[in-house]
């Protein structure tokens, strides 16, 4: 059986450069992947869909030139062959960087199979039986179909299918409002697909703030995607060449009939294959590993990192898991995740940029809360760009004056949050950025305007 120092299953967003750092350390390392070195981020998620997203903006900002005063003379079309071809070489690149940086490294030995446990120190792949003192869980998620009637029986993309398509769909029906759905949805209505999104709840990205999720709506409503809302009781069937979405919602026909049908309505650790029992690593009833503040599961010597423990669902919680486990192995410094502020981005055109709490968490916690508001359309920068929807808000505790969230959605405002998430970490009071000088035209140099004319919120 050969003997490592440490085994990493998973090669996602944590996995390889914990193992760089190992390696680096003089660990001998043992690296399981099962399928595309890189995982969701890189073949399936992050990187592919933000490919897309471009090719979608420029298909968007091409009909619009006009507005610009740039003549382009004829219709607007979009090959679909080569969008895919476009991100399917920066995914390889970005994959084939990663799989010959792993293949190369002194100190590592990268498996590829299904990795596994057959006890707290060892894993077996494919018959192969590896051990070490330290195993680390990188395994992340994968799409879930939700249990709806005739989902089995009806074919369905999810984000992973979705990176085979290259032709354009009639009409695509997704199935699920959040951060996946709405991505995906924008940016094939862009392409120029007929597009719906059938959402259970009754308004788009439930988790925040009410208008932020009406302005979304907005947004993609706009690009003349349709909705339907408080979709209860939904079923699939097929019929012909047609994909038939039953729904029971409060307006609107029973049913929405599409071309093809696009699941988004949620995500699952891929923990239910490990043999964790075999480890005595225990999972939540979700399926997430349960991990401590420094990500070390129920079993000595076996940690978890990345999506699978349900800490984050993001390419940054990831690497941030990694940060934390290095810490805390290799460098003497007790990082914990309970330090880490919330943040992420939703990319439709224009973004979201979120940090810290929403209006709703900052009301409910009983603080003093002082809220700095703006729309887009004063923004000297958007109006330059003839980019003026959505809005920002900024919330501040009234005594501590730390800041406590901000909700940015419009063009640039995946960057522009930074300036906020980064004082948040410094624990300064809001009047530092309110204060400081920042750069003409941009959008963050509305960040001390909005500082400086806070409300109390009601
Ligand atoms: C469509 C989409 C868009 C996204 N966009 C963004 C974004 O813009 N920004 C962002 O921050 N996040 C985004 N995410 C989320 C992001 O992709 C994940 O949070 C991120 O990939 C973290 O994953 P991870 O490290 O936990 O594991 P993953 O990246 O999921 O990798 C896990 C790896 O483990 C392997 N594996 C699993 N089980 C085994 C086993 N038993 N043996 C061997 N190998 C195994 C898998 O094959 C996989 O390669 C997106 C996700 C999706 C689906």
């Amino acid at each position: 059986m050969p003997d490592f120092d440490a085994i990493i299953i998973g090669t996602g967003q944590a996995g390889p450069s914990l193992a760089f750092r190992l390696a680096g350390a003089g660990m001998k390392v043992a690296v399981v992947e099962r399928s595309l070195v890189g995982g969701t981020c890189v073949n399936t998620g992050c990187t592919p869909t933000k490919a897309m997203v471009a090719s979608a903006y420029a298909a968007r900002i091409a009909r619009r030139a006009a507005d610009y005063g740039v003549a382009i003379g004829g219709d607007v079309g979009v090959d679909m062959g080569r969008v895919k071809a476009r991100k399917d070489a920066i995914v390889a690149a970005s994959r084939d960087g990663l799989t010959s940086a792993l293949e190369n490294a002194a100190n590592i030995a990268l498996y590829r199979g299904h990795a596994r446990f057959v006890s707290p120190q060892a894993v077996e792949i494919a018959g192969q039986r590896l051990s070490a003192a330290r195993i680390f869980i990188n395994v992340g998620g994968r799409a879930a179909a939700p249990p709806m009637p005739g989902v089995k029986e009806t074919p369905y993309l999810t984000n992973s299918s979705m990176m085979d398509v290259d032709f354009l769909p009639r009409h695509l029906v997704i199935v699920g409002g959040s951060y996946i759905g709405l991505e995906f949805g924008q940016m094939y209505r862009r392409f120029g697909s007929e597009v719906t999104i059938i959402e259970m709840a009754p308004r788009l990205v439930r988790h925040e703030d009410e208008d932020v999720s009406a302005a979304i709506k907005d947004i993609v409503e706009q690009e003349g995607v349709h909705f339907r809302l408080n979709a209860e009781c939904i079923s699939f069937a097929k019929r012909g060449d047609e994909i038939v979405a039953k729904v029971d919602c409060a307006e609107g026909a029973p049913q929405v009939a599409g071309s093809h049908l696009l699941l988004a309505a949620g995500r699952r650790p891929n923990t239910d294959d490990l043999g964790l029992d075999k480890a005595g690593v225990r999972c939540d009833e979700h399926g997430y590993i349960v991990v401590d503040d420094q990500l070390q599961t129920t079993a000595p010597g076996v940690w978890a990192l990345g999506d699978c423990n349900g800490k984050g669902a993001f390419t940054h919680t990831a690497y941030n898991d990694f940060e934390i486990v290095a810490a805390n192995l290799l460098d003497h410094d007790p990082r914990g995740v309970s330090e880490r502020i919330n943040a992420y981005a939703l990319y439709i055109d224009p973004p979201l940029g979120r940090v810290g709490m929403t209006m709703a968490q900052a009301r409910s916690s009983g603080r003093r809360v002082l809220a700095g508001e703006r729309p887009m359309t004063r923004v000297a920068r958007a109006v330059e760009k003839g980019e003026t929807q959505g809005f920002m808000r900024i919330l501040v505790d009234g005594d501590s004056k730390e800041i406590l969230g901000a909700s940015l959605l419009g063009t640039g405002c995946d960057e522009a949050v930074h300036a906020i998430l980064d004082l948040m970490y410094a624990k300064a009071p809001y009047t530092v950025l309110q204060c400081a000088m920042h750069i003409h035209p941009t959008v963050s140099e509305l960040l001390p305007t909005l500082l400086g004319d806070l409300k109390p919120v009601g």
